[in-house]
């Protein structure tokens, strides 16, 4: 079998289109939803993500407040910044870039952030309530991946889902999003970790494989089921002398042979990434049209 591909960015592009329309519809009621992103220091790949999101909240209308703060920025400096954007009508989502300086407690930025704005969907609260089911931002990169599935016309009630990795922001989030009473879960979810004692023995029984692991090759061809759903949420740099940065990006899985295999399969990049930060869109419409659902 030679595996579909699913086209992130053809997706992310669909769904872009699709909140293009819902923010030309929000204009014409006076709202632009707007996005404040906050970095801190000079990282360069935060730099450069921060850079994506605020070109991509352009190509769709969406106004982004562009806060970008000195290494040496103080904690309360910081909690000040967000307290404002809080504050501030025209902001309709606050994202703050990680990994923050040393210095700041991030879990105490994150729970500065009001709830209604929490458009990453990292706040304890967001998290408490997709866990019980209650409407909430999803964080971006999990529901990305439930919008891949869904929109790919996969299967999830009944499915088998093997997660690999348990991380807060990937692993976690989207086994919780899976397990849910709803059209976009009722999946059997298993999810496994470095203590998991035989990976290939529960990746082979599932229809659904979501690699979140941050290693290259985690999942090989030989622990895919014939058929399976594959979807590589990794992102990792392997050295290439072919390359002038020195160096290509791969997933978690071995594409090559696995998409032999699999049923459908989604490359690395042009994958997940793309519909990461759609979702971030996503939530930072949401968030605006729920301003005129509580007027
Ligand atoms: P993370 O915090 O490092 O977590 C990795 C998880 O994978 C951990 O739970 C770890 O288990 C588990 N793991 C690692 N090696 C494993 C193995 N051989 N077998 C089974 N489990 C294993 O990483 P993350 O933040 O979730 O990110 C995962 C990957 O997704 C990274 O490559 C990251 O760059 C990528 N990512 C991509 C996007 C996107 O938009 N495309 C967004 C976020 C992340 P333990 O808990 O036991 O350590």
């Amino acid at each position: 079998m030679t595996a579909k591909i699913i086209d992130g960015k053809q997706l992310a592009a669909d769904m872009r289109a699709e909140l293009k329309t819902e923010v030309e519809q929000l204009q014409t009621k006076n709202i632009t939803p707007g996005l404040a992103v906050v970095l801190v220091g000079e990282d360069p790949a935060s730099k450069s993500y921060v850079t994506a999101k605020e070109k991509a909240c352009a190509d769709i209308g969406i106004y982004s407040n562009d806060n970008r703060l000195p290494a040496e920025t103080t904690q309360e400096d910081l909690l000040a910044l967000i307290d404002k954007l809080n504050k501030d009508p025209k902001i309709h989502g606050i994202l703050v870039q990680l990994p923050l300086p040393k210095h700041i407690d991030e879990n105490k930025i994150l729970l500065a952030i009001d709830p209604a704005k929490d458009v990453d969907g990292f706040h304890p609260m967001s998290i408490g309530k997709m866990m019980i089911g209650q409407d909430a931002f999803l964080p971006c990169t999990p529901h990305g991946v439930i919008q891949m599935l869904m929109r790919s016309g996969v299967q999830l009630e009944g499915a088998e889902v093997v997660v690999v990795g348990r991380s807060n922001i990937v692993g976690k989030p989207v086994a919780n999003m899976l397990i849910q009473k709803a059209p976009t879960g009722n999946a059997t979810v298993t999810v496994c970790h470095t203590r998991t004692k035989n990976l290939a023995e529960h990746v082979k029984r599932a229809d659904i494989v979501i690699a979140a692991a941050g290693w290259p090759n985690t999942v090989t061809a030989d622990m895919v089921k014939e058929g399976a759903v594959v979807i590589d949420v990794g992102v990792n740099r392997v050295d290439d002398d072919t390359k002038k940065r020195g160096y290509r990006l791969v997933g978690d899985v071995d594409f090559e042979a696995v998409s032999e295999k699999a049923g459908m399969i989604t490359p690395v990049p042009g994958g997940v990434g793309p519909m990461t930060i759609t979702m971030l869109l996503y939530n930072t419409v949401e968030s605006a049209k729920r301003t005129i659902k509580t007027e």
